[in-house]
């Protein structure tokens, strides 16, 4: 058979992983990206410990900084300082994190075209179309790695809503006074989302997120308030925000040829929004079935819809539950943190991804590769104990 050939389009997280794993199993992939690289994308850059297994040397030597610290608060009570070495969140700034996982993409072979936005997306008996700002391509498969909202979702007529839409606001400034820059804090003072300060190598990331309509007018206003407990003041022109789609999309994630993945499938988590270890989880998920299909093990890509919901979905149903109970009253359940060290226990195996259903569920195929023992090996020390 000769080789595939696919287009992703979007250079994220999702989209760079899939291009990888793909060149790594043989396809012919180009990776299209609508801006020049390196690109701004705003995000707190907080990686969990789940995107670990995806995450190639080059990406590894962008952590700034490895928080095992971090404070909770909300509600009436005194902050929760957490301190847990097995769930560490790695702090990168997304323009080098995003092009060090390019890179590794070029390393297997990926053809990369950044400040080339595709205009159009078609999927015909032939295959699909693609047209760029700079020219037309054809290709057997298309990953829609495009993010939120989904330009080549909207083309193929599969754009659907997320099961809720957070609306998240950033500003980067300096360390507080307090807490020192080892902690990270997670502020549940934001109805139906939280506040958070990430701290990265000579800043601390300030940010905000709701998942209710009626705050988004407010959550300027959140963002200064939760600014001022740490000391800080907030320049409004410096404020920028973005929004998160969380919990999966309602519509198909998948077509005969085509598949969403990342923020264009909705793949972030409905209570922290976290979504570059699920982007890159949904992208080796789109690995696995495109190469299935290529090896005629399935006629074609709409298997991957069932494939991520039933990857993804149990946690996510748990984690929008845990996002209604924080609702409803932060005040317990933070007191139920305070008090029951077996539920901090699970708390913390949520972040790290370590028990299931919060744990990938089944291990990714052993023919998708990961970040290999050969990659850590060429990390510098200094990088390689950061995820631990
Ligand atoms: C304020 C904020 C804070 C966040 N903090 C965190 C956090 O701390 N930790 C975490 O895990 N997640 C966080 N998230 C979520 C995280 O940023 C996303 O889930 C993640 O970036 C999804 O990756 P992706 O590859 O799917 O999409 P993206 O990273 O959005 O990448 C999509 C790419 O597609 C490109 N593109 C779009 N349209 C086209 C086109 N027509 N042609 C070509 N290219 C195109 C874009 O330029 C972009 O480069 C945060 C999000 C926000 C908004």
């Amino acid at each position: 058979m000769s080789r595939p050939t696919i287009v992703v389009v979007g250079a994220g997280p999702a989209g760079s992983t899939t291009a990888r794993l793909l060149a790594e199993r043989g396809a012919r992939v180009t990776l299209i990206e609508a801006r020049r690289l390196p690109r701004p994308k705003l995000c707190g850059g907080g990686l969990t410990p789940k995107a670990r297994r995806w995450l190639p040397a080059t990406a590894l030597a962008t952590i700034e900084r490895r928080v095992d610290r971090v404070e909770l608060r909300g509600g009436r009570l005194m902050p929760l300082r957490l301190r847990e070495a097995d769930a560490t969140i790695a702090m990168v700034e997304r323009d080098r994190f995003d092009v060090a996982l390019v890179e590794a993409a070029a390393a297997a072979g990926v053809e990369v075209r950044d400040a080339d936005p595709v205009r159009t997306a078609i999927e015909d008996e032939a295959g699909v179309r693609v047209d760029t700002a700079h020219g037309r391509i054809r290709a057997d498969v298309l990953i829609a790695a495009d993010g939120e909202p989904s330009q080549i979702a909207r083309e193929l007529g599969v754009e659907s809503p997320p099961a809720r839409r957070a609306l998240a606001l950033e500003v980067d400034l300096p360390f507080p006074s307090q807490p020192p820059p080892d902690t990270a804090v997670v502020s549940f003072s934001v109805p139906a989302g939280y506040a958070w300060s990430f701290p990265k190598a000579d800043h601390a990331n300030i940010g905000v997120a709701t998942a209710d309509p009626r705050r988004y007018r407010l959550l300027r206003a959140d963002l200064a308030r939760f600014a001022r407990t740490l000391g800080l003041a907030v320049d409004a022109r410096r404020v920028r925000g973005h929004w998160i789609a969380v919990g999966l999309r309602t519509g198909a994630l998948a077509t005969r040829r085509t598949v969403l993945v990342g923020d264009a499938a909705g793949a972030a988590d409905p209570l922290f929004g976290e979504g570059i270890s699920y982007a890159m989880r949904s992208g080796a998920l789109a690995a696995a079935t495109v190469e299935d299909r290529m090896a005629g093990r399935m006629t074609d890509l709409r298997a991957y819809d069932k494939r991520l919901r039933r990857d993804l979905g149990p946690a996510f149903r748990r984690l929008a539950a845990i996002a209604r109970a924080v609702e409803c009253s932060v005040t317990l359940v933070l007191l139920t943190l305070w008090i029951s060290g077996s539920v901090r226990r699970v708390a913390v195996d949520v972040v790290a991804g370590r028990r299931p259903p919060y744990a990938f569920r089944e291990p990714a195929p052993e023919h998708i590769s990961a970040g290999t023992q050969a990659d850590l090996d060429r990390v510098p020390a200094k990088h390689a104990a950061m995820l631990s």
